[in-house]
């Protein structure tokens, strides 16, 4: 892919203390650029100043919702090597991702050929404090401007960074987790294994009502009977119940997680029996009562293992593990945490230097 280079007059200050740099705050000086146009498919790759992108206001995106998203990172290790983790899987899920939005697919190689491209050009960005990461956000959306609903005849395909922070400043606290009874996120046939910003869109009530009562996320239940646990907001979740692992299999409601498959792989790897399998969230809530939920946390790319303390369903509250984090959740995190930031050899082969 040959990628033109457009250099930006002057670049910006880098904040200077790594350990407020948040989640998302910053931009590098760059993004990646590449557009797509029906009968001549993609074009013109270069990277370019991050600035704001014209639209059209009756661009297909900003009424139909046509857009889709992943989420990495680039972590720097401490010989100073920076290295993406099992960036072909994002490329993979973000082609069924686009296949469900009838958006065109983004091959697999040119999607991490050119996360390569961009992380070489802001590797100045990636920081270098323990646990901090360069969080690397690839989308694509609809640009042709046309009220009509219908499958787009352009598209546009954006990388942009942003250095993120120690998810873990003051130490792993567990989290409030909320079920949400009423509202649903996904149903069989429709989005919930794509990830695309119109899931976002429709759960972030369900987020307000969790965080208006003290909870810091939502867990869904199945779209159908409201039964079944499926995941959290932007993360996956699992159960150590009588000490099986119990996790929502993906079969087209759940977000198929990276870090929710390399967290299944090191278990297995350790013994583990996983039963990817529908859990109801009764049996959830007495197992969290008659003392067998030993652990619960969540697995997505921001926190990488986020322990639950607390699960309140309708009048029925439970606490896992007196509040503190389970001796299992910190094995995965150091474990897999270790893989990211080059610390443990990486024996799956799941890195790649940049
Ligand atoms: C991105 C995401 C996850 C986690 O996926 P990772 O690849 O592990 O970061 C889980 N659930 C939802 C809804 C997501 O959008």
């Amino acid at each position: 892919m040959d990628i033109r280079f457009e250099k930006r007059e002057q670049l910006k200050e880098k904040p200077q203390d790594e350990s407020k740099l948040g989640f998302g705050k910053y931009m590098t000086d760059y993004m990646f650029v590449m557009d797509w146009d029906r009968g001549e498919g993609w074009h013109d790759a270069r990277i370019v100043p991050h600035e704001p992108i014209p639209l059209e206001p009756a661009c297909v995106v900003l009424h139909y919702a046509q857009e889709t998203f992943e989420g990495l990172k680039a972590y720097r290790t401490a010989e100073g090597k920076i290295q993406l983790f099992r960036p072909e899987m994002n490329a993979r899920r973000m082609i069924h991702s686009n296949e469900r939005l009838c958006m065109p697919e983004f091959p697999e190689e040119m999607f991490v050929e050119a996360v390569k491209a961009i992380v070489r050009v802001e590797k100045d960005w990636v920081p270098s404090a323990p646990e901090t990461s360069l969080y690397i956000r690839p989308f694509m959306f609809a640009t042709e401007a046309a009220l009509g609903v219908h499958m787009a005849k352009s598209y546009k395909f954006v990388i942009i960074c942003t250095p993120v922070g120690a998810y873990y400043a003051g130490g792993i606290d567990p989290v409030k987790i909320l079920v949400e009874d009423e509202l649903v996120r996904a149903v069989k046939g429709g989005t919930g294994f794509a990830k695309c910003g119109g899931n976002y869109a429709s759960s972030i009530l369900g987020q307000v009502k969790a965080e208006a009562k003290g909870y810091t996320q939502v867990l869904w239940l199945d779209g159908v009977e409201r039964k079944y646990v499926e995941e959290v907001g932007t993360m996956n979740i699992m159960f150590k119940i009588a000490g099986e692992i119990y996790t929502a299999p993906i079969d087209g409601t759940v977000l198929p997680g990276v870090t929710r498959d390399s967290i299944i792989h090191i278990l297995k790897d350790w013994g583990y029996k996983v039963n990817e399998t529908r859990l109801s969230i009764d049996e959830l809530m007495k197992a969290g009562h008659d003392g067998t939920l030993e652990e619960a946390f969540g697995t997505g790319t921001a926190a990488v293992i986020s322990p639950v303390g607390e699960l309140a369903y309708k009048d029925d509250v439970v606490t896992i593990n007196d509040f503190q984090i389970g001796e299992l959740s910190q094995k995965l995190y150091d474990t897999l945490t270790g893989i990211q930031w080059g610390k443990l050899e990486d024996k799956y082969g799941w890195t790649q230097e940049v």
